[in-house]
């Protein structure tokens, strides 16, 4: 890891000792991520806390890196910013050279997809890696791949071939979610590279017999279709409950 992440993690750590008092601190993870603008994500999970700065923020002096551990932290348990950190923070996001990035970084998204194939959890262009090399010789050209915007449940997968994307839904990237449910998803799309759609009479076949012959062929097929029929209802709950906790704090 970076010096400078490993000085910023110390901040989180100081921040958490600061601001929560005795209660042991978390394992942290500091990374910095591709957001567009000058946004910056805390996350509480199983007692580790995930923390994701803007990467137009990677250049910030130290001091300012601290004040935003101090601002996150206080923020993550719902406790009053310190003025002082606000100010520092504030101060440093000021300058003409950063808003300029931000201003490009918004103007390139209009010409780009802005893609993470990369979760919180699962990673898939590792998973497609994965199944190219175990399932099709290697032979399917890496498409873009991409995690959904939204957490949507009726489609899991998506593949458009006039863009040569792959987009699995993010309701899918949980530790929840068995990875052979996610491999079992990219595998179903996959396949419709492989297995071009047919236009006949004016109709176009996607899940041709072929389609579903081949489909079948994934090893844990029956548990992955099983899984999703029995377990999708409960993780669209939990989702929207969780959205619902969220409304309601604010
Ligand atoms: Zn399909």
């Amino acid at each position: 890891m970076s010096e400078q992440l490993s000085e910023i993690e110390n901040f989180y750590r100081e921040a958490f000792q600061i601001i929560n008092g005795k209660a042991p601190t978390p394992e942290i993870k500091v990374k910095f991520y591709p957001y567009i603008g000058i946004n910056h994500t805390i996350r509480l999970r199983e007692k580790k806390v995930f923390v994701r700065l803007a990467e137009v923020c990677r250049d910030l002096p130290l001091a300012a890196q601290r004040a935003l551990a101090f601002i996150l932290v206080a923020k993550l348990f719902r406790k009053k910013v310190s003025p002082q950190a606000s100010e520092i923070y504030r101060a440093s996001i000021n300058n003409q050279d950063l808003r300029e990035r931000v201003t490009a970084n918004k103007r390139a998204r209009g010409r780009k997809i802005i893609t993470t194939a990369a979760g919180e959890f699962y990673d898939l262009r590792e998973i497609f890696r994965h199944l190219n090399q175990i399932y099709f010789d290697g032979k399917i050209s890496e498409p873009v791949l991409s995690w959904s915007a939204q957490k949507t449940f009726r489609i899991l997968g998506h593949h458009d071939s006039a863009h040569e994307t792959i987009v699995v839904s993010r309701s899918l990237d949980s530790k929840r979610v068995p990875k052979y449910v996610v491999e079992f998803v990219v595998f179903h799309e996959m396949l419709h590279i492989f297995h071009p759609t047919i236009h006949r009479n004016g109709r176009r076949y996607n899940h041709t017999p072929a389609f579903r012959r081949d489909e079948q062929q994934f090893a844990y097929f029956e548990e992955a279709e099983s899984w999703i029929e029995t377990n999708l209802k409960n993780l669209k709950r939990d989702v929207r409950n969780e959205k619902r906790k969220m409304e309601n704090r604010r």
